[in-house]
This record gives C-alpha cells, sequence and structure tokens, in this order.
C-alpha cells in the first residue's frame, strides 16, 4: 500500500494527538488524586460500579418522625466531594455503558426467572403452571443475503435470472457471520422498504391483538363464553424484541397460565401447556392488522412471519432436553442489552435527514431511517411518529414489556437497591412514625479524562470479581455433589 503525503501526515498528527490527551488524562489523574475528598469520590464511583457516564445530584434526603417532626435520619451532599453525589446513568445498551448494561441484564434476568421460577413476591408454585417460550417473526419484505452455517450458500440458483433492476435473483456467495453483506437486500430497489418500516410501526398493535386472540381460543376450547374466562384464568407474558440482521425486529416471549388471582392461584385442569401452545399457534396464524388505502403507499395487512417457534418451558435440571426456565431466563436478559444498534442501527434519536446521511450505518438500514423520514410526513401515517422513531427503524415498543402480574418491576428492583445505598429505615424504632422528605436536582453528568479510566478500572475489577465468585460457587456445587 502506498501512502500518501497527507496519509502520512495525518497519522503524524493522530498520533501527536494521542499522546497530548494521554497526558491530560495523566493531569488530571493527578489532580484527582491531590483532591482531599479522593477516597470518598473513589467510594462514590465504586457504588456506581464504574458507571461510564454517572449523573451528579445535589441535595438531601431526611426522614422525620411525623408525629414530633424529629429528624431521624439524613443525608446531604454537602459533606461530599463536590457537594454532589454519582448515580449510575442506567443505559441498559452495552455499546453506552457497560457496567450499567450489565446491571440491566442481571435485573432483567430476576424479572423473568421469578416470573417463571417463583421469588420477588412471584408463589413458587408458578413453575408448575403452563409456561411457553416463544418467538415470533417478522415476515419478509425482499431477499436478502443471509449468514449460513456449513458452508451452505447464500440464495442458490441454477436459472441465473435476474430481477427487472437487472440484479441477480440468486447469491451463490457463502457469508461468515461478521459479513457486512449479512442482512443487506439482494436488490435495493426491488426491497419493500415501506412494508418494513409500517410492519414495525404496527408490531406493537399485532402482538397486542395475538394475545386478546390467545384469550378467545382458550375460551372456546372450555367452551366459555369470552367475557367469562378472566374468571378461570389469567395469562401473563414478559416479551423481548431482538433486532435481526435485515433490521427486522423478532419478539421472544414467555407467556404463562395463572388461575384467575394471577399467580398464586392455579389454572383450571384443562388449561394445559398443549392447549396454550394451540391458541398460540392459531392466533399467530390467524391475527392481522390492516391500514386503510393510502395514496403512494395502498392499502396494506399485517401479519406474522411464517417462522414461529413454540416450546414448552420445564423446570431446571430437566434431563429430557426440554429447554429449561433459567435458561431462557438467561436467554431472554442477553437480548436487553442489545439494541437497534447491534443491527446496525442507532441508540439516539434522528432529527433531520442530514443525520440520517451523516450516521454510520449500512445502506440498507439508512434506506429504512429515509424511509420513515418520507412516510412520517404524509397525512393520514402521522400518528405512527415515523420520524421520532426512524432510529428503530419505526418500531415504537420497549424492548421488554410484560404484563402487570408476570413478576416484579425494575422500579421494586431498584428501590431494593437503593435502600442499601441511601438513607435506609431499617433499625428505626417500632414506636416511630417515619417520613422520608427528599429535595434532589441534576447538577451535571460524565467524567473528567482521569475518572474515566478510574471508573473503567473498577468497572473490569467487578467483572473479575464476579466471575471468580462464580468459579468458587461451581466449585463449591462440585465439592458438595463429590
Ligand atoms: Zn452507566
Ligand atoms: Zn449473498
Ligand atoms: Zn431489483
Amino acid at each position: 500500500m502506498q501512502l500518501t503525503t497527507a496519509d502520512a501526515r495525518r497519522s503524524v498528527l493522530h498520533r501527536a494527538e494521542r499522546l497530548r490527551r494521554l497526558s491530560d488524562t495523566e493531569r488530571d489523574l493527578i489532580r484527582l488524586a491531590n483532591e482531599p475528598g479522593f477516597p470518598r469520590w473513589l467510594e462514590q464511583i465504586k457504588a456506581t460500579g464504574g458507571c461510564a457516564h454517572p449523573i451528579y445530584l445535589a441535595g438531601r434526603t431526611t426522614v422525620v418522625d411525623a408525629d414530633t417532626g424529629q429528624v431521624l435520619r439524613r443525608y446531604d451532599t454537602d459533606t461530599e466531594p463536590g457537594v454532589r453525589m454519582a448515580v449510575r446513568c442506567r443505559n441498559r445498551r452495552e455499546s453506552r455503558c457497560a457496567p450499567c448494561s450489565r446491571l440491566h441484564s442481571g435485573d432483567t434476568f430476576h424479572l423473568v426467572r421469578s416470573g417463571l421460577l417463583g421469588g420477588k413476591s412471584v408463589p413458587v408454585t408458578v413453575t408448575a403452571h403452563p409456561r411457553l417460550f416463544v418467538t415470533l417473526t417478522a415476515p419478509s419484505f425482499g431477499a436478502v443475503h443471509r449468514a449460513t452455517a456449513d458452508d451452505e450458500r447464500c440464495h442458490p440458483r441454477r436459472d441465473g435470472g435476474a430481477c427487472e433492476h437487472g440484479r441477480p435473483l440468486g447469491c451463490g456467495h457463502v457469508h461468515a457471520a461478521d459479513d457486512p453483506a449479512a442482512g443487506q437486500p439482494l436488490c435495493a430497489d426491488c426491497y419493500d422498504y415501506p412494508s418494513h418500516v409500517l410492519w414495525h410501526a404496527h408490531a406493537g398493535e399485532l402482538w397486542n391483538r395475538t394475545i386478546r386472540a390467545i384469550r378467545r381460543h382458550l375460551a372456546t376450547s372450555a367452551g366459555i363464553p369470552q367475557s367469562k374466562i378472566g374468571d378461570h384464568l389469567r395469562l401473563s407474558f414478559a416479551k423481548v424484541t431482538e433486532y435481526q440482521r435485515r433490521g427486522a425486529v423478532h419478539f421472544h416471549a414467555v407467556i404463562r397460565l395463572d388461575g384467575p388471582d394471577g399467580p398464586s392461584t392455579p389454572p383450571p385442569d384443562w388449561a394445559s401447556a398443549e392447549l396454550l401452545g394451540a391458541a398460540v399457534r392459531s392466533a399467530a396464524a390467524s391475527v392481522e392488522v390492516s391500514m386503510p388505502y393510502l395514496p403512494g403507499v395502498g392499502e396494506l395487512v399485517f401479519r406474522w412471519g411464517g417462522q414461529l417457534d413454540v416450546h414448552s418451558i420445564r423446570r431446571a435440571f430437566a434431563d429430557d432436553g426440554a429447554v429449561t426456565d433459567q435458561a431462557v431466563a438467561a436467554y431472554v436478559a442477553k437480548y436487553v442489552s442489545k439494541g437497534v444498534g447491534d443491527a446496525g442501527g442507532t441508540d439516539y434519536p434522528i432529527r433531520s435527514l442530514d443525520d440520517i446521511a451523516l450516521v454510520p450505518v449500512s445502506a440498507h438500514v439508512r434506506a429504512l431511517m429515509g424511509t420513515c423520514w418520507r412516510l412520517g410526513r404524509l397525512p393520514g401515517l402521522e400518528h405512527l411518529r415515523l420520524r421520532a422513531w426512524a432510529h428503530t427503524l419505526g418500531y415504537r415498543g420497549h424492548c421488554l414489556t410484560k404484563s402487570r402480574a408476570y413478576s416484579t418491576t425494575y422500579g421494586e428492583l431498584r428501590t431494593a437497591r437503593a435502600a442499601r445505598h441511601g438513607v435506609s429505615l431499617s433499625g428505626l424504632d417500632a414506636g416511630l412514625s417515619p417520613v422520608v422528605e427528599s429535595v434532589w436536582r441534576y447538577v451535571g453528568s460524565g467524567h473528567t479524562p482521569g475518572a474515566e479510566l478510574i471508573a473503567a478500572g473498577i468497572a473490569d475489577d467487578l467483572v473479575v470479581l464476579r466471575e471468580i465468585r462464580r468459579e468458587l460457587v461451581a466449585e463449591r456445587r462440585w465439592s458438595d455433589a463429590a
């Protein structure tokens, strides 16, 4: 490779820039270590788990006895370094903040796991309820290159035909998993971009209708009027969204049947996992959402793709090779740390057409974002807010959604954790009526270069500690079994 003068100059400038930054970081590290509040600051950063973009708050929390007005406990940032306290950014995306994303995955694991195995306010008897693990997919919007295993070819075709744009209809290549071509359309002009983003915009409604159809199917099979099904059973679910390489979402869901009062009551005997499975299959095959005719778009009907997976979930340690509840919880938790970014999209909203031209995404994802932008201004589609959701390719849902009765919430898990760090109410005299008063305000966010290095070190140490702990637990199990 020939280096041009411009390349060489850029390379020298780049190296000089790195050296300059390194010395900035060093200077900052020395400054931090010499601050009188350094040990306490370090404790704060440890408490955030080494969060990459902490939020700084100033204020106070006071616990007062409601009867006497006496101050029982008090925490104030006046005595903290910089008169502020660091809290986690709580971003669930691994690409934004690895430590907070790990915490979020852990929360999701517990949330999904308690709905399957009990715990965190869910009785352990739920393990005897019918539980399914279901994957629902988007239909095809045009042929895309696909990564395959075992040297299988992408789209083999003997006749070597071409589309109306003169592009080959087949592809004889073998794409590795990291091949940037995987997920890209064989012909971008043939690919149905409007249907793809509009399907995304209606996927939430498609899901809601599916849940209602499953309930209807269960009522019909049992000979119960649909309006009375709630007197017999309740259907709970937790679902996560996964973006595939082609930029289309998949839903992975745990669906559980409970008795009429939720997880603490058993479902009726006739409500078996097999019947639930049949209800899911028939609902997925029949449910549709239609969009009225629009000039330039036409009339569209949205359905699920043909690929549907329904697995019965067995108790952990099942030896018949079925999916176990532990495995499902881990599998689901893995998806929440991934975002559209992993499918080649972005994690932040798009503000203008220029943004779409500049974001570092594949041509396919750029075309999907551009389609959201273009359709977003059409009369009759405003309610889909396609421009505001261009970065998620038109899909408006959360990464994880669950029905109320499924299990605990993120909020409850966070409250339980906050009680450990902040002002605790435990140990107070039983005769008191404690009232918590809090006044907090945002005073800043992010790290200085030196602080960033220290936080990253803390986050790495925590990962190592967790691995050591896991090994010790495994070793103990091994010696217990021996
Ligand atoms: Zn964070
Ligand atoms: Zn291909
Ligand atoms: Zn074509």
